[in-house]
C-alpha cells in the first residue's frame, strides 16, 4: 500500500525537543518505519524549512521525507491552502499514486480533507493534541482551531485515538461519530529505549556518580509544568539544607545555543523561578539531546518527572518506562493511562506542588522503591511495541479503503 503522511507543522528531521518539534515526530517516523517494514510505502509531505533542503529524502528503504516550499506566512491557515495546492501538483506531477492519506495534527487535516476529496481517496486523521483539551487544561483559547478540528472530524474517513480518554474527548467536546474512531496507542522502540546501567550511563555522560538526579526530558512548553517541579525542588531544599548539595534537575530540550531560546517567555519565566529560588547551582537547561542518548539520562537518573498540566500520551513516560525508571508523573490525559499509582509508578494530582515534593522526596530516599516501580514500568511498557500498533493502523487504512 502507498500512503501519503501529511506532516505540514513540523518536520520529522528536525531536531526533537527543539520548538514544535516533539512526539508528533517520532510518532510518524516511527510509524511510517514499521509500515515499510511490513511492506508498505510511505511519503511524509512536509514544508521546506532550511534553505538547501532537498526535495526528498529516503529516511528508511520504502520511506522518504518530502520537502515542500510553503507560502511564508504567519497566517497558517492560508499557508495551509497553498501547501494543498504544492501537494497536490507534486503528485500529479510526479504521477504518484497513493491508497490512503494519513494527516497529523490538525493544520495537516485542513490539508488533508482538501485532498481526499482531490485524489479521491480515504483520509485517516491523528490529531496528536486536541484545542479544546488546551483549553480546558492550558487555558490555551483558540477558537479558530477548534472549528477546524470540529470541520476535520466530520469529513475525516477515520481518526485514531492514543487513548481511551481521547476517545471520550472527541465523543464528548467534539460530537465525534464514534464508528470513525479507533484507539490504537502508539509505540516505543525497545531496541533503543532499554535499561541500562546508572554508573555506566553516568560516567558517559560526564554526569557526577555522588548526586541524586531528577530528570525532565521534552519540549519547553508551558503545558510541561516545568515550573511545578522547579516549586517542588524549591521545597524541599528549604525543609531538607542537606539536599541542596546532593541533587540535580536536569532539564532536556530546547536549543540552547539559540539566542531565540533565552528570549522565549516560558524560559524567561522558568529562568526568573530558578533565580528567586536561589536553584541556579542544581537546576540547569542542558539543551535537546538526540533520541537514541535518550536510554542513556533515562537510566542515569534517579527519578524521571512529568510534571505537565496536560498530556495527550506522552512518549517520554513511555521511553523511560522501558528504560526501567522510576517516574513520578501528574495525573492527567495520557500519563494516567501509562502510570498507575504505585504500581509502575507515582502519580501526583496535577498543579499540587505539595504532592509533587513529598513523592519526589520519598522517592528519592528509597532505593527498593524506585527498584521495584521501575521493573514494573519496564514490565508494562513491553505491551506498547511499534510494530504491532502499526499492523493495526494498517488494519484501519484496508478498512476505510
Ligand atoms: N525528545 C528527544 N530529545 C529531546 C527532547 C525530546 O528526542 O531533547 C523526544 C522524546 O524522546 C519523545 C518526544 O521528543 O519521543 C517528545 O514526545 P512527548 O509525547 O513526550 O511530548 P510532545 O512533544 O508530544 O508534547
Amino acid at each position: 500500500m502507498n500512503i501519503a503522511f501529511i506532516s505540514y507543522w513540523s518536520c520529522p528531521l528536525t531536531p526533537l525537543g527543539v520548538l514544535t518539534a516533539g512526539g508528533m515526530n517520532v510518532y510518524e517516523l516511527n510509524l511510517a518505519n514499521s509500515l515499510d517494514k511490513s511492506g508498505h510505502k510511505v511519503d511524509i509531505f512536509t514544508r521546506t524549512h532550511k534553505q538547501k533542503d532537498e526535495i526528498s529524502i529516503s529516511v528508511h528503504k520504502d520511506v522518504r521525507v518530502i520537502h515542500l516550499p510553503s507560502l511564508n506566512n504567519d497566517d497558517h491557515y492560508l499557508a495551509a491552502q497553498s501547501f494543498f495546492n504544492r501537494m497536490l501538483e507534486f503528485i500529479e506531477k510526479n504521477s504518484l499514486s497513493y491508497q490512503v492519506i494519513h494527516a497529523h495534527y490538525f493544520f495537516s487535516g485542513l490539508v488533508g480533507i482538501k485532498l481526499k476529496k482531490s485524489l479521491r481517496i480515504p483520509m485517516v486523521q491523528t490529531f496528536h493534541t486536541l484545542g479544546i483539551m488546551k483549553k480546558l487544561y492550558g487555558k490555551v483559547i483558540d477558537e479558530k482551531r477548534i472549528k477546524a478540528e470540529k470541520e476535520i472530524i466530520k469529513k475525516a474517513d477515520g481518526i485514531i485515538a492514543a487513548t481511551a480518554l481521547e476517545v471520550k474527548d472527541l465523543l464528548k467536546h467534539y460530537s465525534a461519530k464514534k464508528d470513525k474512531i479507533f484507539e490504537i496507542s502508539p509505540g516505543v522502540d525497545h531496541r533503543v529505549f532499554k535499561k541500562l546501567n546508572i554508573k555506566t550511563s553516568r560516567t558517559k555522560l560526564h554526569l557526577p556518580l555522588n548526586k541524586k538526579i531528577i530528570l525532565f526530558v521534552g519540549r519547553i512548553d508551558p503545558i510541561k509544568g516545568i515550573n511545578l517541579l522547579i516549586e517542588a525542588v524549591s521545597i524541599l531544599s528549604k525543609k531538607y539544607p542537606s539536599f541542596e548539595n546532593n541533587f540535580y534537575v536536569l532539564l532536556i530540550g530546547g536549543d540552547i545555543n539559540s539566542r531565540k531560546f533565552w528570549l522565549d517567555r516560558e524560559v524567561r519565566k522558568i529562568s526568573q523561578l530558578i533565580l528567586d529560588k536561589k536553584l541556579e547551582c542544581c537546576v540547569k537547561f542542558i539543551g535537546s539531546r538526540p533520541h537514541y542518548l535518550l536510554p542513556y539520562y533515562y537510566s542515569a537518573a534517579n527519578v524521571m518527572v512529568m510534571p505537565s498540566v496536560y498530556e495527550s500520551f506522552g512518549l517520554v513516560v513511555l521511553e523511560s518506562m522501558a528504560c526501567g525508571s522510576a517516574i513520578v508523573a501528574s495525573k492527567v490525559g495520557g500519563l494516567a493511562y501509562l502510570v498507575k499509582d504505585n504500581f509502575n509508578g507515582r502519580l501526583f494530582k496535577s498543579n499540587n506542588v505539595m504532592s509533587l515534593s513529598t513523592i519526589l522526596w520519598e522517592l528519592l530516599n528509597d532505593k527498593k522503591q524506585r527498584e521495584s516501580l521501575g521493573r514494573m514500568a519496564e514490565k508494562s511498557s513491553q505491551k506498547f511495541c511499534w510494530a504491532k500498533q502499526a499492523l493495526k493502523i494498517v488494519k484501519v487504512y484496508n478498512k476505510l479503503i
